[in-house]
Order: structure tokens, then sequence, then C-alpha cells
């Protein structure tokens, strides 16, 4: 768990393009962005994915909601609009093992998922 990259860059282990942080979030710019605004949303404790985020019910799901909210309105895409993915397990394409929500905008996305 430890071993994370994601907590590697909570701990500042790694360096990452920082655009908001709180006690309980992280989020910093995707290292291969997908769209002009790519912002990847981290809890700083580490869980694998949204269900067991879910689970926990310790309200770090609003946490990351409301940070979610807060980085649109930061990077000016609140108005313009925006797409928030969460990929969870093999079928959804998770490739790194710590909840994350991508936040996507500053361009017109595609208009399929
Ligand atoms: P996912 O495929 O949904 O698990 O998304 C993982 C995301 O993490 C990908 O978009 C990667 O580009 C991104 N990523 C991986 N390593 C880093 C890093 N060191 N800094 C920023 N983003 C990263």
């Amino acid at each position: 768990m430890e071993d994370c990259i994601f907590c590697k860059i909570v701990r500042g282990e790694i360096p990452c393009d920082k655009v908001l942080e709180n006690d309980r979030v992280l989020a910093f710019r995707d290292i291969a962005p997908k769209a002009p605004v790519h912002v990847v949303i981290v809890p700083k404790a580490h869980l694998g994915d949204i269900l067991e985020c879910a689970d926990k019910a310790n309200g770090l799901s609003i946490n990351l909601i409301e940070a979610a909210a807060a980085v649109a309105r930061a990077e000016g895409v609140d108005a313009t609009g925006f797409r928030l993915v969460v990929n969870t397990g093999k079928d959804g394409g998770q490739s790194v093992g710590h909840l994350h929500f991508h936040l996507l905008g500053g361009a017109h996305l595609a208009d399929t998922l």
C-alpha cells in the first residue's frame, strides 16, 4: 500500500504539479493529460477505489466532490463545463490502485464516454 505511486505523491516523495491541497485531499495535474485541463484528485489516505471509499462512510466522498468543485473553479472550467471520471477496476480501466477522480475540461470533450 505504501509503495503506491499516489501515496508517494501525497508524502512528497514524488513531485507533482499541485492544484489544491487540504487535510484530506490532494489534487495535481495528470502527467499525461487527456484534455487542456486534466487534474487528478486523490484522498490522502490510501483507499483502493470508490467502493472502499463508500464502505468506509467517513465523509471522504463529499470531501472529494467538494475538492473537485473547487478545482473546477480554480481552473476556470466551472462555467464552460467539465467531466469527472472515476475509473474503477479492470473493466473500468483503473491503472493506479489508489482512488482518484479525473477532472477533465478546457475543451469540448468527446461526446462518447
Ligand atoms: P487511471 O488509469 O484511471 O488509474 O488513472 C491514473 C492516472 O494517473 C493516469 O491518467 C496517469 O497519467 C496518472 N499518473 C500516473 N502517474 C502520475 C504522476 N506521477 N503524476 C501525475 N499523474 C500521474
